[in-house]
């Protein structure tokens, strides 16, 4: 049985207890990214939440299917339909073609998503691999009478539905009622200001490069249909979670249960994760802004992308964060000293340090060593497990590996937890250790050390208690911790 898992979904307005449609399984959407630009560090703390909430899951004793698309066509520069192509855009402003343009975009995203330490969706479909279900899914909302041709294109007709503001409050659907009828509308084909446009043959821009042949004429894709058709390809009728940025909740994510719904007849997805913004000073980082920040900028500043993926990890998805070079300035020195600490462990205790220290025999090393208190070990995976799946609380699984340093257990025992925590937590702490040059810890601290236990050792001999406690203490003050076990003096960083 999985651990019980719960988390804030934004279809209910609640923290839900998450129960999958089929026990133990969970099939996730996640929405991909508009290729016709880098993504942005934003783009990627969304990716890196998502990632943890997948591997939470998955710590918890869930199979998730995750299937991501990738938009290569139809995102307009505005969410309302309106404006230019954002990939001609891109081609336009290097020159290139369209495909060229999704390509290059494509492979740097994954590059940054990797770095980061994300695991790869099980499916990626591009919106273009998908025309003929998209076409299709159009006509069946034509045939059943939920979409309509007007002014060459086709739109989905959001006065059919009973309740088309499914994300939002009575107060907030009010609001947003008054907030539309107020738009100044410029799309004078539409019925209803909210309907939005599935597949296009008219547009403003004559010139748009990816067209293909439909029942309507030559033209192409909305933007929200294809994260309907790609999630029922893979996935067939029902997803448990679909997952995005809080600005895709309107109105990507409004339109998706609208069309998806009506297409299939009955209710597409219950639970909605959405994760919070990443601001920097001037406001919320964006894409068509222009100049972004990318995990590879940051690489090529020489900050680890684990550093960024451990910033994040600090703060609640719901909250927005703001980012800073300084503080990601302390995230380093964070980081580094989480790193020391590990190799203090490994330091420590003669068979870890003689360990081969090629990573993958050294953990196999770690998980199958005798020496590993397994009480200690659960211990630390309940406590670490209740965090993650209390709204995937990271910045408290952040702090019980804090905890892990300062228990009462063994160096092997306290990696093996660390490992454990790993499988979600993906900071890559013990591999780290193993390639730092310095792993065999700073010589001349190594030699303080050795010569202070031989000094206590001494003094205690001579029962001289209160030089052995000062040397102790003073051991302390140099972030030492030494404690006296059966097979002698043993010693900690923390
Ligand atoms: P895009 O490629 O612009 O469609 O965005 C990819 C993902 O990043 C989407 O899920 C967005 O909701 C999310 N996103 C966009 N801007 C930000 C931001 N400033 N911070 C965090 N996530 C963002
Ligand atoms: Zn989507």
């Amino acid at each position: 049985m999985p651990h019980s898992f719960s988390f804030y979904n934004t279809l209910s307005r609640k923290i839900d207890d998450f129960v999958p449609r089929e026990e133990g399984k969970v099939s996730m959407y996640t929405c991909g990214p508009t290729v016709y630009h880098f993504a942005h560090i934003g783009n990627i703390r969304t990716y890196i939440m998502q990632d943890a909430l997948i591997k939470a899951l998955e710590y918890c004793g869930y199979d998730v299917k995750r299937v991501m698309n990738i938009t290569d066509v139809g995102h307009l520069s505005s969410d309302a339909d309106t404006g230019e192509d954002k990939m001609l855009a891109g081609a336009k402003r290097e020159h290139k073609t369209v495909m060229e343009i999704a390509d290059f975009y494509t492979k740097a995203f994954f590059k940054d998503f990797d770095a980061v330490g994300n695991k790869r969706p099980d499916v990626i479909e591009p919106a273009t691999n998908c025309i003929p279900e998209f076409i299709h899914m159009v006509e069946t909302l034509l045939e059943k009478g939920y979409a309509y041709v007007a002014g060459g294109n086709v739109y989905f007709d959001t006065s059919k539905l009973e309740d088309y503001y499914v994300f939002s409050s009575a107060i907030e659907k009010e609001e947003l009622q008054v907030g539309v009828r107020d738009d100044v509308e410029e799309d004078t084909a539409k019925k209803n200001k909210t309907d939005f446009v599935l597949w296009f043959t008219k547009s403003k821009f004559e010139d748009q490069a990816l067209k293909w042949d439909s029942p309507w004429g030559v033209g192409y894709p909305g933007w929200h249909i294809e994260c309907s058709c790609i999630s029922m390809k893979h996935l067939g009728e029902y997803i448990d979670i679909h997952c995005g940025g809080v600005d895709n909740i309107f109105p990507h994510h409004t339109n998706e249960i609208a069309q998806s719904e009506s297409y299939l007849g009955h209710e597409w997805c219950k639970y909605w994760f959405h994760s919070n913004h990443l601001n920097d000073r001037a406001g919320k980082m964006s894409k068509s802004k222009g100049a972004v920040l990318t995990v590879s900028v940051l690489q090529e500043k020489g900050y680890d992308p684990l550093v960024y993926r451990f910033f994040c990890l600090q703060s609640h998805y719901r909250k927005p964060l703001e980012f800073s070079f300084d503080v990601l300035d302390n995230t380093v020195t964070a980081y580094n000293n989480l790193v020391k600490k590990v190799e203090g462990l490994i330091a420590s205790d003669d068979a870890l340090k003689a360990a081969d220290k090629n990573l993958e025999s050294f953990l196999n090393t770690v998980r199958s060593s005798a020496d590993v208190d397994k009480a200690v070990l659960k211990e630390f995976e309940d406590k670490f497990a209740d965090a993650i799946s209390n709204d995937l609380n990271t910045s408290m699984a952040v702090t019980l590996l804090y905890d892990v340093f300062k228990a009462d257990t063994n160096a092997s025992t306290k990696l093996a937890i660390i490992d454990s925590f790993d499988k979600v937590l993906s900071l890559d702490l013990i591999g780290h250790a193993l390639a730092d040059d310095s792993a065999d810890i700073d010589p001349e601290l190594e030699a303080y050390i050795k010569d202070a236990i031989e000094r206590r050792a001494a003094a205690k001999k001579a029962k001289d208690f209160a030089t052995a406690d000062a040397i102790r203490d003073e051991l302390l003050t140099k972030g030492v911790e030494i404690k006296d076990t059966r097979e002698g003096v043993k010693w900690t960083l923390v």
